[in-house]
């Protein structure tokens, strides 16, 4: 355990060192950027060290996984963010302990979410999932949804009792124009975050990149990185 400890706050440090790294280069305060953990596939224990080190975000992409960890978590000062795509069956689970759903992208999602949050007293934080990959369906291979549906989606988080509209999220796609540029991504991302602001001023959470390419994301203005990887460890399964 204590080797463990040893291991996350080393890892911790260097991507914090990262961070901090990007923001000067970017001319950007270090504040203005918020680290969340993505503690999927790892045990409880792990967030527990990773509580202990001072990380007060951590996110999680199922809601098998995440449920129980999250229980076992509850005396410890943590935002917990979801992450992942997201069945309307589970909701009502993920209402339960998540204070920001980062993957909606789709009406029926926020339905289900709004009736869960109200029911559960909770005000449950949105961000809208961005699909630069999304064919013709409109949605992308790892959920999201297309550019042009923002404003939409936006507008019914809004307007939905028990859900905060606050911001966007993308992941950078491995496939199709964008795969590979993820500064050119995360630069799209950014503007839609302009527009969306325009109408909806307090929606201004910007959550793009992971351990691979976090300092792109803030080079292009996000204010919060995904970081698994490069503070757990290479995850044991595909998660
Ligand atoms: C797993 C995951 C991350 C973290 O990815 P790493 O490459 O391990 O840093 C970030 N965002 C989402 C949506 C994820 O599923």
């Amino acid at each position: 355990m204590t080797d463990r400890r040893d291991e996350l706050a080393a890892n911790l440090a260097r991507v914090e060192e990262r961070i901090a790294a990007a923001c000067a280069a970017a001319g950007r305060a270090r504040e203005e950027v918020t680290l969340i953990v993505v503690t999927k596939t790892y045990p409880a224990s792990d967030v527990r060290i990773l509580s202990g080190l001072g990380v007060r975000h951590v996110a999680e992409n199922r809601d098998q996984d995440a449920a129980p960890k999250a229980a076992e978590c509850t005396d410890l000062p943590l935002s917990w963010h979801f992450v992942g795509q997201l069945q309307t069956n589970k909701v009502r689970s993920v209402v339960g302990y998540a204070d920001v759903v980062q993957s909606v992208d789709r009406a029926r999602l926020v339905t289900a979410l709004s009736k869960e949050a109200v029911r559960a007293g909770r005000e449950i934080g949105c961000l809208v999932q961005v699909a630069f990959d999304a064919g013709a369906s409109g949605r992308g291979e790892r959920g999201g949804v297309a550019p042009e549906g923002v404003g939409e989606l936006a507008g019914l988080i809004a307007g939905s009792p028990g859900l905060r509209l606050d911001g966007l999220m993308t992941v950078a796609p491995l496939t199709g124009e964008y795969a590979g540029r993820q500064q050119a991504v995360f630069e799209r991302l950014m503007d839609l975050s302009t527009d969306l602001r325009r109408a909806h001023p307090a929606a201004n959470m910007v959550s793009a990149g992971m351990s691979a390419d976090l300092e792109q994301a803030v080079a292009a203005g996000a204010t919060h990185v995904r970081v698994g990887t490069a503070v757990l460890g290479v995850r044991p399964r595909l998660g």
